[in-house]
């Protein structure tokens, strides 16, 4: 008897910040093709998380244009903003264990803290994105977090990466390009598990949905893959498996550029009102990528 092998289940996963455009288009061309390749599902997940930059005519546009490139999706399209109360309850497993804490700090206090962190011997500490959260609110004092939540402050969440790291011990994941990675659970430091204006962040919606929905192969731009050692961390925090990552090139223009979201002419929308069509546009995304340098 042949093993048992398990289906491939991909997804594209993107916010609606904006319309669909040739980059976020060859991520979910990935995803389409690896699915359809083995009989596998594809997904689409709308990640709406950041209510104040999501609008629905995005997503609805985003959704015509992939219908319009030829990317058929499995299943109902899930939206995460319709599902806060799964993140609210695996919030809530983290903090029994006291594995996350509330944070108060504004953009400004962090800002001040870590400039006030660069006189210091060993300055602040650095991630991918920049100096991390400096920890001004790990060590408060229960009764402390009590008077300021009581007192109507906002705060946010913050996952302890130190000590998920020690409840973790040694963990990897693959990339399919990379091999085996070593996970770095300080990578990200101690990142945000729930906004402040809604009960879940971006990097724990992502891990409750890639388990719930099945998803066996997270295919992705590779400026993400900073963010993989963090889900990796969660996945293993929460007893989820880990997928299998394919963390792909991003699109250039001729010159190796880097094109972003701010690229206009290169949204789907105007390739298609100038009379491009689906499949040249999937010629051009696939062209684009790797471009660089
Ligand atoms: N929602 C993310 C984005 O639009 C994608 C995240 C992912 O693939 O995990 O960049």
């Amino acid at each position: 008897m042949s093993p048992a092998v398990l289906p491939v289940v991909t997804r594209f996963a993107p916010s609606p910040t904006g319309l669909l455009h040739l980059g976020s288009a060859y991520s979910a061309l990935v995803a389409w093709t690896r699915a359809r390749e083995a009989g596998g599902r594809f997904l689409v997940r709308i990640e709406d998380t950041d209510v104040r930059r999501c609008r629905r005519d995005y997503e609805t546009a985003i959704l015509q244009d992939l219908k319009w490139l030829g990317l058929n999706w499995d299943g109902e399209v899930r939206r995460q903003s319709d599902h806060f109360s799964d993140y609210g309850h695996e919030l809530d497993r983290l903090s029994r264990r006291g594995l996350v804490y509330p944070c108060f700090c504004s953009r400004a206090k962090i800002a001040r803290e870590i400039a006030a962190s660069a006189a210091a011997p060993h300055g602040p500490s650095v991630g991918p994105d920049g100096p991390l959260y400096p920890g001004t609110c790990r060590d408060l004092t229960p009764a402390e977090r009590k008077r300021r939540i009581a007192a109507g402050r906002e705060f946010c969440m913050r996952l302890d990466s130190a000590r998920a790291a020690a409840a973790v011990g040694p963990y990897d994941f693959v990339d399919e390009d990379r091999g085996r990675i070593a996970g770095q659970p300080l990578l990200m430091g101690d990142f945000v598990i729930a906004r402040k204006d809604t009960p879940i962040s971006y990097h724990l919606a992502v891990t409750v949905d890639d388990h719930l929905q099945g998803v066996s192969l997270v295919t992705r731009g590779e400026d993400i893959l900073p963010s993989t050692h963090a889900h990796v961390l969660l996945q293993r925090l929460q007893g989820y498996a880990t997928p299998l990552y394919a963390h792909h090139g991003l699109i250039a223009d001729p010159t190796g550029r880097r094109l972003a979201k701010r690229d206009k002419d290169l949204t789907i929308r105007s390739l298609r009102e100038s009379g491009v069509g689906p499949e040249e546009v999937r010629r051009r995304a696939l062209a684009a990528v790797g471009r660089q340098a």
